[in-house]
């Protein structure tokens, strides 16, 4: 059984303890929304994560000779503990990342729905029986059987810490490989209470420590580890589409199994005849929820020149409700609660992208700033902005805009919103709001992206896969297709019996 981590000074897990970083280091984590210190966490460096990839490897043998309705069990009884802590986590959540306390708990909500799921398929894996030809001998047959990989490295972004967790740890374990998660610089709180939770469950008897571990620190020292050890031999890595690159660059050339989840800029495209009650509906959430730091928002609206201004009002109404403020509160209705942008970086980037559209013509129609209340200075707050005119050649249209930024733009026929959709390096998202069967065939045909949704948010079931093309990444994560990513296939043949 491990000690719970003394409080306000967070601890990480190797080999099933918490452990402070071998160097001694510390670091900070600071809340967005008021630049207060939420807690200090370990800077761990490669010794660390050295430490937990040997724990992971130790572990691996016994983890993967487990029968997986046992791994199924000690995942569910995880769950259940986070469950339990659920409240607590979102409110950590929350301070660590900045967004409102009702998202966070959507989020470990959405984190326990993908943990079951996984948990559910780790018994229901198949392989294959084959039938040879007789000259192979009479009854001989093939087999291909699935086993798990070894050692795994997940490395996690902020935005979405915990789901991002859960989409790599699932498939994972319930595949009975080990595991070392890397979770981004800035938010590592709430990961650490769920790996120390999932840890306090005792494991299946001879299984030793160090099946589920998690190292923090920086990207360049932490997940370039897991990146270049020979030990790991999957990376499950979600974040920028450059850092990617850097993934394939290291991990590429030891043949290990990669999966990228990178950057997007998901086009949604609204036609005259949608039901644009709900099309508004999803194109706020799409792009504000979050604050906009999501990889599958809405980045660029292409609404048809006949519903345009109607679109328009009804969204710029939305946009107005608006409140930003702390996220451990809720505005009176009918307002609703934005958080702070996750660091002042982050908030300088949009300013910045903003800034270069309106240089180029754009125009504000709403938003755009930093609040005035001076009560809000100490956190990363910005008004959510919609913007029309943006030339399609601007930062704002072909970078990916990480905030509460909406560029619109008039289209006249599905054509040209196609055209102008995939006029972009990413092929993450995109969305068709129309009831014309005709239209969304030929957007689900057309748009260069990963998924296509006809009449819905842009949102990442754990019960379909998900990925994306181009500058997007590469693999999937969700679906049982997940789960071959931490299987090897291997064949056996077998003769000589008869
Ligand atoms: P990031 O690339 O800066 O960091 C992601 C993780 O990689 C962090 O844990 C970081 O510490 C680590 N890292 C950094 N350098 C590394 C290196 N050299 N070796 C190994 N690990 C390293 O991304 P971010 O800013 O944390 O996240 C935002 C980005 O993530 C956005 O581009 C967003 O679109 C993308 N994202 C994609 C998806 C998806 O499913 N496609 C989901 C969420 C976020």
């Amino acid at each position: 059984m491990t000690e719970v981590a003394s409080a306000g000074v967070a601890k990480m897990h190797v080999n099933g303890e918490w452990v402070g970083a071998i160097s001694g280091d510390t670091q900070e984590i600071i809340n967005p929304s008021d630049g207060s210190v939420v807690d200090t966490v370990p800077r761990g460096n490669r010794e660390d994560a050295r430490a937990a990839i040997q724990a992971a490897e130790n572990a691996f043998p016994a983890w993967a000779d487990t029968a997986p309705d046992e791994r199924a069990a000690w995942m569910m009884a995880g769950i259940e503990r986070v469950k339990e802590h659920s409240k607590e986590l979102a409110a950590l959540l929350s301070k660590e990342q900045g967004k409102p306390v009702f998202e966070a708990a959507g989020e470990i909500h959405h984190f326990l729905h993908g943990m079951a799921f996984y948990a559910g398929l780790a018994s229901k894996v198949r392989g294959a029986q084959v039938p040879l030809p007789a000259d192979m001998g009479k009854h001989s047959y093939g087999l291909v059987m699935k086993r798990p990989v070894g050692v795994c490295g997940a490395i996690v972004p902020w935005n979405f810490p915990i789901t991002l967790m859960g989409t790599k740890l699932g498939p994972a374990l319930a595949a009975g490989n080990t595991i070392v998660v890397k979770p981004a610089g800035t938010t590592p709180l709430t990961t650490l209470k769920i790996i120390g939770l999932f840890n306090e469950t005792p494991l299946p008897k001879d299984v030793p420590p160090g099946v589920l571990n998690c190292v923090t620190g920086p990207g360049r020292e932490v997940g370039e580890e897991l990146l270049q050890n020979p030990v790991v031999r999957r990376i499950a890595f979600t974040g920028e589409s450059g850092t990617g690159r850097r993934v394939m660059e290291v991990a590429g050339p030891q043949f290990k199994r990669i999966t990228l989840e990178l950057g997007g800029s998901d086009p949604m495209i609204v036609m005259p005849d949608a039901d644009l009650r709900k099309a508004v509906s999803g194109a706020m959430i799409g792009r504000f929820w979050n604050c906009g730091q999501a990889c599958l928002a809405v980045k660029r609206l292409y609404l048809h020149a006949d519903i345009y201004d109607e679109f328009l009002d009804g969204l710029l109404k939305k946009v107005a409700a608006y409140e930003p403020g702390d996220p451990a509160t809720r505005p009176e209705k009918p307002k609703l609660r934005m958080g702070p942008l996750h660091t002042a970086a982050q908030r300088e980037e949009i300013e910045e992208q903003l800034a270069d559209a309106v240089s180029q013509g754009a125009e504000v129609l709403i938003g755009g700033t930093r609040p005035d209340d001076p009560a809000l200075a100490k956190g990363h707050f910005f008004l959510p902005a919609v913007v029309a005119n943006v030339p399609h050649k601007a930062r704002l249209v072909q970078d990916e805009v990480f905030g509460p930024v909406l560029p619109v733009f008039k289209i006249s026929d599905l054509d040209e919103a196609i055209a102008l959709a995939n006029d972009n390096q990413y092929g993450l998202g995109s969305s068709i709001w129309t009831n014309n069967m005709k239209w969304a065939n030929q957007a689900i045909r057309e748009v260069q992206a990963g998924v296509t949704w006809v009449n819905q948010i842009h949102y990442g079931y754990d019960e379909l896969p998900f990925g994306g093309v181009k500058a997007s990444g590469l693999g999937h994560e969700h679906g049982p297709e997940a789960m071959e990513y931490y299987q090897e296939k291997k064949g056996a043949v077998i003769g000589g019996l008869a």
